[in-house]
């Protein structure tokens, strides 16, 4: 179990006494039995004392809302399966674009995976904004990268996995198959997934080679987008909601792909694999009141959009900084004070810019403090039945919990998006309404289908589940 997580963790046995769980965004906690096991005996055991109230799986804990918590139930804290069992580096070599294979636990952290496979020229095919995320949530989530629009999501990647189910057995599934495409984004309500087989994205290093551009507005932010993220394996953009006016949607791109062992000085290709991320004090529990009000993150943004360069190419950066920058501040989602803070992502469908300008608009002129908004374009959709992307526009933020009219200022965005044909993200989701779901998730009704017939008595269940009728 990592540093940052917010539970108290209890083994098997004997009988956990009931804790607040939470998600990442400190919304909505509830009380829940928290099980730890240690291996897939115990897992199966586990789920067999969760029949009366239900259980669900639960990995780092970096789902904002409610996905891995269950009132008055058990949640299964699977971060004790921690074992990486067998790694083929054989298409590991520079040259290669096959990459290789491990098979590891679900409990396995990104972290974990990175500091085993960058020594073998490896590395995970999707990562997040964060690497404290366990496969099980990966693959429950269906996540997806800054590479998406080329790679896809990370379910795309799992050539199979281990689902306890809820009669107790445990099945190994395939892509290609319903329950695979159920599991794939389906919030662990299929089951607890044990263990997978993972494909793996060759590298000569650990460096990123970085480009950096400024974009003066929404409309040149998504030019450049559109012209040139083929170009890139990763692609995001920092976007400046608080700017407004011929402003509006202001942002910084930073694309990039792993750097050859050839753009390495020197100095750094005695160990071109070196993967020894900085970690920061945590952040102070207590915060001041209003340090993340307009005005100080309306300065914050300026100053940012100001520090980045107007265009910058082949700037070597780590890893850890291009794709985890606030890894190294632990447990920095207490800056949002005691309320917490919802993180909102939605994707609308290319074809749906006008919807997006609005959108854009809309918060800008809500005056939402979020320093934390990123823009970016997804790929073709995976085959997750829940799996949140499909090909569009996708643009997430950090709200702070108590800003005032926040809820129903969020409904009207939800129907904005609805009507465009899009979809919010479920694992960042703490307050969507369940009538909202199904026009965004169209193939609800298979999921729920083979819910019933899998797990006739609903024993997987989750404060999700129940909020949203999953
Ligand atoms: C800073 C930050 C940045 C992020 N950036 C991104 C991003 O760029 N892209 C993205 O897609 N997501 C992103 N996320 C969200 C995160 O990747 C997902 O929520 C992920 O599911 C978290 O994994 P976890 O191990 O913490 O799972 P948890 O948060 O503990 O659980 C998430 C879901 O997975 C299920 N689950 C967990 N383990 C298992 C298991 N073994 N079997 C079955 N189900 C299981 C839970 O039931 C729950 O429904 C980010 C989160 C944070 C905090």
């Amino acid at each position: 179990m990592h540093k940052g997580d917010t539970v108290t963790v209890m083994s098997a046995t004997p009988a956990p006494e009931s804790v607040s769980v939470s998600g990442w965004g400190r919304t909505a906690p509830s009380t829940a039995r928290v099980v730890r096991p240690r291996s897939q005996e115990e897992a199966v055991a586990a789920l067999r004392s969760c029949a009366e109230r239900g259980g669900i799986a639960r990995g780092l804990g970096r789902a904002y809302g409610d996905a891995a918590q269950n009132a008055g139930g058990a949640v299964l804290d699977m971060t004790g399966l921690d074992r990486v069992h067998t790694i083929d580096a054989t298409g590991a070599s520079a040259a290669s674009a096959a990459g290789g294979t491990v098979v590891c636990d679900a409990g396995v952290s990104l972290h974990h995976l990175m500091e085993v496979l960058l020594p073998l020229g490896l590395f995970v095919p999707v990562t997040p904004g964060t690497r404290y995320v366990t496969v099980g949530g990966a693959i429950a989530a269906d996540i997806h990268g800054k590479n998406h629009h080329v790679s896809g999501s990370f379910a795309h990647h799992v050539l199979a996995l281990d689902l306890l189910t809820a009669d107790g057995t445990v099945r190994t599934v395939e892509p290609g198959t319903p329950l695979f495409d159920a599991t794939a984004g389906g919030m662990g309500l299929t089951g607890v997934i044990l263990s997978a087989t993972l494909r793996l994205h060759p590298v000569e290093t650990s460096l990123m080679a970085v480009d950096t551009e400024r974009a003066a507005d929404l409309d040149d932010l998504m030019a450049r987008l559109t012209a040139t993220d083929h170009r890139y394996r990763y692609s995001v953009a920092w976007i400046d909601l608080l700017a407004r006016g011929a402003a509006t949607g202001r942002a910084v791109l930073t694309r990039g792909d792993h750097a050859p062992l050839a753009a390495l000085p020197d100095r750094a290709r005695t160990a071109p694999l070196a993967f020894r991320p900085r970690r920061l004090p945590p952040a102070p529990r207590f915060v001041p009141e209003g340090l993340l009000g307009r005005r100080s993150v309306g300065l914050f943004n300026e100053l940012w959009y100001r520090k980045a360069p107007r265009s910058r190419t082949g700037e070597l950066q780590k890893l850890s900084a291009f794709f985890h920058p606030l890894d190294g501040v632990p447990h920095w989602n207490r800056v949002y004070g005691r309320g917490g803070f919802v993180q909102y992502q939605f994707v609308v469908g290319y074809g749906q810019e006008e919807t997006l300008r609005r959108i854009v608009r809309r918060i800008s002129a809500h005056r939402c403090p979020s320093f934390l908004a990123v823009l970016k374009r997804f790929g073709e959709a995976g085959a997750g039945w829940l799996s949140f992307p499909v090909p569009g526009w996708t643009l997430a933020l950090d709200i702070p919990a108590g800003l005032p009219g926040l809820g129903p200022f969020l409904d009207e965005l939800d129907e904005e998006v609805a009507g465009a044909g899009g979809r919010v993200y479920l694992a960042k989701d703490s307050r969507l309404r369940p009538g909202a779901l199904a026009s965004m998730y169209p193939r609800l009704p298979d999921f729920r289908a083979l819910r019933r017939e899998l797990d006739p008595n609903s024993l997987f269940r989750s404060d999700l589940s129940r909020r949203l009728g999953l």
